[in-house]
């Protein structure tokens, strides 16, 4: 039996577990960095597939690593187990984990005969936009020696290579000063309104972005009573760009553009967060071909995308990992349109029939790269020999 048959064999003796950590994982939704739950069951189902598992490492309880085999090419395959506020996972990450576990005990049936090592790399918070999981666990080491990194993620149709751009949240404060709404309204300094003009700020500066800059926010505490002016506000706001370099661009503008809020009220402003940027996904594209082939070969092929995928634009944590080490971030279709991912109507998709085959599917066709990755020589020895990826990854995150 060749290697991939052998992992296709091991995953089907374990197919109805990981699926089972699918559904289980999505009726358990835990935010980033308090997924204590689904890390544990990750955790535990690869300690009982005989990987040799650290739980809470680098300083994070829910992050872990689980790792099988000696051959010389060493594979990591990324897990996400976090969830949105209120929408649960509108973003599939229970697919995500599952396929990681999936692709994980498929290749390990065979990592020593194909020459591989596999870590099945557990990553809190993707979804919290600035010092996530990934680029604390890349800045701590734990992508050390790891000579190419995989994951796969939920989408509504199958894309290779999505656009994937740098990204940015920070929480600003601004503090006031209260008084009678109506009384000593003079007495005053008005938080709310300091947000509010930061807000009408960046409506204007939208004219002068670029088409792939984003900016978009929510307000976090706007106030507390209609009689009081409101001496605390603050808002979480996201920036994007095509790269970090055009985000220090975007960043420097919407920070003026909050200064000119406490500038007009007098009220004072502080930034938090902003210091841990994701950065753009550098695609392997030598790795990716592989990936498309084992796909294809799985029946499931890359479709041309309808006119509405023209202007998407996403980010990730992986963009730090892509900047360390070679690697892959291919989105794999649940057949959700017109639902699309961060809605709740996507939630629901995530875990049906289409959900679940497209689990297996992904962790089959995760399993299978990282067979080729070993198997082809000059994929083999161009791997092994840029495999520098910890330090680096350190640098690339900063
Ligand atoms: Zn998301
Ligand atoms: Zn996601």
């Amino acid at each position: 039996m060749d290697a991939k048959a052998g992992a296709q064999e091991k995953f089907r003796e374990a197919e109805t577990g990981i699926l089972e950590l699918s559904h289980r994982i999505h009726a358990h939704p835990e935010l980033g960095f308090e997924e204590e739950q689904a890390s544990k069951w990750l955790a535990d189902a690869l300690d009982a597939a005989g990987f040799d598992v650290k739980r809470g490492i680098c300083d994070m309880p829910t992050a872990f690593v689980a790792r099988c085999g000696s051959g010389p090419l060493h594979i990591a395959i990324c897990a996400e187990y976090d969830s949105l506020p209120g929408i649960g996972h509108a973003c599939g990450h229970n697919m995500i984990a599952a396929m990681a576990v999936g692709a994980g005990i498929a290749a390990a049936k065979v990592a020593d005969d194909a020459g591989l090592t596999i870590s099945v790399i557990g990553t809190p918070a993707e979804e919290v936009g600035n010092a996530s999981g990934k680029i604390l666990l890349l800045e701590r080491g734990a992508f050390a020696g790891i000579h190419a990194a995989m994951m796969v993620h939920p989408a509504p149709l199958d894309m290779l290579e999505a656009k994937l751009i740098a990204a940015s949240m920070f929480d600003v404060f601004y503090t006031g000063k209260e008084a009678h709404a109506s009384a000593f309204p003079e007495q005053g300094i008005n938080a709310a309104d300091a947000l509010t003009l930061a807000q009408t700020a960046i409506g204007l500066l939208r004219q002068h972005l670029r088409q792939s800059d984003r900016v978009h926010g929510i307000t976090t505490h706007g106030g507390d009573a209609p009689n009081v002016i409101p001496a605390h506000t603050s808002a979480r706001y996201i920036i994007r760009a095509e790269n970090i370099d055009e985000l220090q661009d975007v960043r420097a503008k919407v920070r003026r553009c909050f200064e000119a809020g406490a500038v007009a009220t007098g009220a004072k402003m502080e930034i938090r967060g902003d210091d841990k940027p994701y950065a753009n996904m550098i695609y392997d594209h030598e790795i990716s071909a592989v990936y498309r082939r084992n796909s294809e070969a799985l029946g499931r092929p890359f479709p041309k995308l309808p006119a509405m995928f023209e202007r998407l634009a996403a980010s990730t944590d992986m963009g730090n990992v892509s900047h360390a080490v070679p690697s892959i971030h291919p989105m794999i279709g649940i057949n959700s349109l017109p639902a699309a991912n961060h809605q709740p109507e996507f939630t629901a998709h995530c875990i049906m029939p289409d959900a679940d085959k497209a689990v297996v599917d992904g962790s089959m066709a995760m399993a299978w790269t990282a067979i080729d990755l070993a198997q082809t020589a000059s994929l083999r020895e161009r791997l092994l020999r840029a495999s520098s990826a910890g330090s680096a990854g350190a640098q690339a995150s900063a």
